[in-house]
């Protein structure tokens, strides 16, 4: 069995790409075997990782599209224990391709569920809307990572993606659950960011992890060099703070999902 966690939400900007690259590692870190599957059409997670539009053959675009196997579009990254599934530019017509399709919303959680078993853990990289990729990662998925932005509106625009999931457990996927939201780009010296962090704990509750990601410009840099900040500067406070994330998620697994 393996688990599979979405990083969604809506909003672009509140650094799910930069979650997904940094979890992906920390956990690819712990030994677990780990797939991250770009889906948004603008392939962050892909360039972040060091994977070149030109080694990207098969993407996230012809397993959705084309149902092109799973394990085939799978590329290695320089991070052992880390596989990717890349996005390409075609992925951005896949959302008006899918309406089309009698089985739009489960084209990904039939591929994902082909090959479960070959990683631990398989996490999807959401583009920033409520279309349909991002609709067929939480059919896929077990799970959501909320990742949220530390600013005057962060909880704008979470009731929306709440109603969301509501739709998606009714109607598709009954067990999907939110394992923490994650508050980002948090800085100690803003009055601000404090007073919306302690406002988002007394609204959510234990579901936003203790760990808050500090705003840090070695996260920033670090994509533009293809690594992971966790391989990039492995000491800086942003990869640390990712380390730790990745502890309390792997806490919150559930044991039957993912041996210990
Ligand atoms: P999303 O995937 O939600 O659109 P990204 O992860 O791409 O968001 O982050 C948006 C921008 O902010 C990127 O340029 C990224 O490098 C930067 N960024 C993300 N998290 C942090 C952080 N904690 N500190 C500093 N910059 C960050
Ligand atoms: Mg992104």
């Amino acid at each position: 069995m393996s688990i599979c966690i979405a990083i969604a939400n809506q909003k672009g900007g509140v650094g799910k790409t930069t979650s997904a690259i940094n979890v992906a590692t920390a956990l690819a870190a712990t030994g677990k075997r780990v797939l991250l599957i770009d889906l948004d059409p603008q392939g962050n997670a892909s360039t972040g990782l060091g994977v070149h539009p030109s080694e990207r053959k098969l993407s996230s675009y012809h397993v959705l599209i084309d149902r092109a196997p799973l394990p085939d579009a799978v590329v290695a990254t320089r991070v052992p224990g880390l596989d990717l599934v890349p996005s390409t530019v075609d992925l951005s017509g896949a959302e008006i391709e899918l309406v089309g399709f009698d089985g739009r919303t489960h084209q990904l959680d039939q591929a994902v569920r082909a090959v479960r078993g070959r990683w631990d853990i398989i996490l999807i990289d959401c583009p920033p809307s409520l279309g349909l990729l991002t609709i067929n990662a939480m059919v896929a998925a077990d799970a959501l990572l909320v990742p949220l932005q530390c600013e005057f509106f962060a909880l704008e625009g979470l009731s929306q993606l709440l109603t969301t999931v509501e739709r998606i457990r009714e109607r598709f996927n009954p067990g999907l659950s939110i394992i923490g939201v994650v508050l980002t780009m948090f800085d100690r010296r803003n009055r601000l960011t404090e007073q919306v962090a302690s406002d988002v704990r007394a609204v959510l509750g234990r579901v936003v992890f203790d760990t808050v990601i500090p705003r840090n410009v070695r996260l920033s840099e670090a994509p533009s060099h293809g690594l992971p900040a966790l391989i990039y500067d492995h000491r800086c406070s942003g990869s640390e703070a990712y380390i730790a994330l990745a502890r309390e998620l792997i806490a919150r697994l559930p044991r039957e999902k993912v041996a210990a």
